[in-house]
């Protein structure tokens, strides 16, 4: 049995002072162990909400970091930098950061095993414009963003890792896939997992959606066979939050 994993991306939201303020709002209310929780946070939040969540089942995750060891990269974060200071998890190739920042196919690859390499957990994300969409291919642009993310890396190392399923339509729009379509291209991805690992490492990762989702529509959406939790931006910054980690 999969355990579910709701994990918060606050995307450029919160001032270190916001930062707290908004932990001390919800620690309370999502301090569980039936689900994995974690907020991911913009770099400079990283230290106010290790400390204002010390003591609490929540872990704290970063939204980005480099994929080199050190050096040369200005405006860079390494994973040795996330590792010494207490998180455990890092987003990687979030569609925004496709979208605006260059990440490639590539670069998210390189990011996951250097990732791994510090102990951070991936998430790593992919999904398919609407345009992919109307034109029948989610399911094969999907299953090549997960084949080129997660190229050479073996199955002991897959097992750590987090599959963000977001459609791209989907994020920040208040339009959600229903759960029909976000459970299709889901096991779809459990499927190529299954081709590229065998059966019993597929069958113990992790697969979130993401987009739009709300306290209305996470229990649906949690309750399909393959996914395992959210990824949620909007509804993260919200006391709603605590009601999507309370989903059932
Ligand atoms: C996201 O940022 O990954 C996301 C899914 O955003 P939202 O929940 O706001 O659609």
């Amino acid at each position: 049995m999969r355990k579910k994993i709701v994990a918060g991306n606050w995307k450029m939201n919160q001032t270190p002072q916001e930062a707290k303020a908004l932990c001390n709002l919800l620690k309370d209310k999502v301090n569980t162990t039936e689900v994995d929780v974690v907020f991911c946070v913009p770099f400079v939040d990283l230290y106010p909400v290790l400390e204002a969540l010390q003591g609490t089942n929540i872990a704290v995750g970063a939204e980005n970091m480099h994929f080199a060891e050190s050096g040369a990269y200005t405006g860079e974060i390494s994973g040795a930098m996330l590792k010494e200071m207490g998180v455990q998890y890092v987003i990687l190739g979030h569609s925004e950061r496709r979208e605006y920042f260059g990440e490639t196919n590539e670069s998210v690859n390189q990011k996951t095993k250097k990732a791994l390499e510090y102990g951070l957990i991936p998430i790593v994300c992919c999904g398919e414009t609407l345009a992919q969409r109307e034109a029948n291919i989610t399911i094969e642009w999907v299953r090549m963003q997960i084949k080129c993310a997660l190229a050479g890396i073996d199955a002991e190392d897959a097992k750590k890792i987090v599959i963000a399923y977001e459609p791209i339509w989907a994020i920040g729009t208040g339009k959600t896939a229903t759960s029909a379509q976000a459970q299709e291209v889901c096991a779809a991805i459990r499927q190529v997992l299954t081709e590229m690992y065998g059966q019993a490492v597929a069958e113990q990762m992790r697969i979130q959606y993401g987009g739009s989702v709300n306290a209305k529509n996470a229990a649906e959406l949690f309750a399909m066979a393959d996914i395992d939790g959210g990824l949620v931006g909007g509804a993260s910054l919200k006391e709603e939050f605590a009601d999507i980690v309370q989903y059932k």
